[in-house]
């Protein structure tokens, strides 16, 4: 592996850049939260070092599900300084352009199903998903359908923060207080396994789920519904796998009605669960994949939404028009960058890697079902979810936030927690030891936790 040399910060900066951070920066998703702060400065393979100069091992992607790449990769940085120095930044407006940004949209769409060639830039996952809800509805208006306005999602879902993607985002908090949100949004159930005696009273997940579905179609009207959003594999939602047959039945069912489906992978694509695009896989056939994070291993923020060329054709092709777009959209740096980073991947293997820390995952985590405050191990490529609940005789759901605060403070690991669920997301580069070290650590802390979760 290529990677500069770790910086190690002197320690006497620390305290006046904590309480300047408490003082002056408000963080994202947590405005307010916890007087915790951890400046981090530099980051090397799957080790961060923050400005205290504690050293932390990453198993969270950058804290993010990032970092496909590892910290720190010369190849990517280099790209990225030499672009700077070349041209850092031209607008894509008025049929302005750059050749990075050309080469990545076609390298995108050699990496999509066929049929799937035509790319719009953003700098993020929101931004990305707001333009794919919008182009759902313009796909239909532009066909004469202007009635075609509802979207579907899930509960449980994340799919930004922005209005329309925190609307289609199923965490009831994103919405509270900001009203109204954007119109004609309906949420159905997610697939979740391991609750569906409880969610659905029923072990038939995808049955229940279409019906719940169909129900729902058929109560909007079929021909009101624009599109579906959902992710193949629920990140945010605790890392939720649907059964095999489950997207499968949702495409046929939602393609039988005129419904468009977008695959929202702003986790699970470049590798996070092991594909380059985990959706084609898994039956989606999707009309619309939204990407970011893994695009650039969150080297530099970029975004990129791959459109089937009817959907393309229909909103912007001939003499149509779409007026949307940002000033950052197909930034040359930030395209520079995605190009250097999908070549890593490519070049060290690193999708395949995924399945091989998928099998040390469950050689490693295996051990944890055995605790009687582990409920669940959910193993999907390079990403793992361990939900926490009260003890064997109650499944009753426990906020992960102890766990992942004492691996960082007793362990120095840094994970994610999502409601219940501890979250493993780490670089695709990491170790077998550094596997190891982990689920040894999550042994410790969570034999430790009280059936209250403290
Ligand atoms: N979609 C999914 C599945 C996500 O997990 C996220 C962010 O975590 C987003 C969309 C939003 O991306 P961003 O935070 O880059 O706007």
């Amino acid at each position: 592996m290529t990677t500069t040399e770790l910086r190690t910060t002197p320690a006497v900066s620390a305290i006046p850049l904590e309480d300047m951070d408490r003082r002056h920066l408000l963080h994202p998703h947590q405005w307010g939260a916890s007087p915790e702060r951890t400046v981090m400065v530099s980051g090397r393979g799957c080790t961060v070092r923050d400005v205290r100069d504690r050293e932390f091992l990453d198993v969270s992607g950058a804290g993010n599900w990032a970092c496909q790449v590892g910290h720190g990769r010369a190849e990517l940085v280099e790209a990225g300084a030499r672009q700077l120095g070349e041209l850092a930044y031209f607008s894509g407006f008025f049929g302005f352009s750059s050749d990075k940004a050309v080469e990545l949209a076609a390298r995108l769409a050699g990496l999509a199903p066929d049929g799937m060639d035509r790319v719009f830039f953003t700098s993020g996952g929101s931004e990305g998903v707001e333009t794919a809800l919008k182009v759902a509805r313009l796909f239909h208006h532009r066909r004469g359908e202007p009635d075609r306005t509802w979207i579907i999602s899930r509960t449980m879902a994340y799919h930004g923060a922005t209005y329309g993607s925190g609307t289609a985002t199923g965490f009831p908090p994103m919405q509270e207080g900001v009203g109204p949100n954007l119109p004609h949004v309906v949420k159905v159930s997610p697939p979740y396994p391991y609750r569906a005696q409880e969610m659905y009273g029923s072990a038939d997940v995808t049955g229940y789920l279409l019906q719940e579905l169909e129900e729902t179609i058929q109560r909007i009207g079929p021909q009101r519904i624009a599109a579906m959003i959902g992710e193949p594999v629920m990140g945010g939602g605790g890392i939720l796998v649907p059964p095999d047959d489950y997207w499968p039945r949702v495409r046929e069912l939602l393609s039988r009605h005129g419904i468009l489906l977008i695959a929202d992978e702003v986790v699970t694509a470049f590798g996070r669960v092991g594909s380059w695009l985990d959706s084609p896989a898994r039956g989606m056939a999707p009309d619309m994949i939204v990407t970011a994070k893994g695009l650039t291993s969150g080297y530099a923020p970029l975004g990129a939404v791959l459109f089937r060329d009817e959907i393309a054709e229909t909103v912007a092709g001939g003499d149509a028009y779409f007026f949307h777009g940002h000033t950052y959209s197909a930034h040359p740096t930030a395209c520079a960058v995605a190009l250097a980073n999908v070549g890593v991947l490519e070049k060290d293997g690193l999708i395949e890697r995924a399945h091989v820390v998928a099998d040390w995952f469950r050689e490693d985590l295996a051990g944890l079902t055995g605790l009687p405050m582990v409920g669940d191990v959910r193993i999907a490529g390079a990403t793992a979810g361990i939900e926490i609940v009260t003890g064997p005789q109650d499944a009753t759901p426990v906020m992960a936030g102890a766990v992942t605060a004492e691996m960082r403070h007793r362990h120095a690991v840094i994970l994610r927690e999502y409601g219940p669920t501890v979250v493993l997301s780490p670089p695709l580069v990491i170790e077998r030891d550094e596997v190891r070290r982990t689920a040894a650590a999550l042994t410790d802390v969570i034999e430790r936790l009280r059936p209250d979760g403290t």
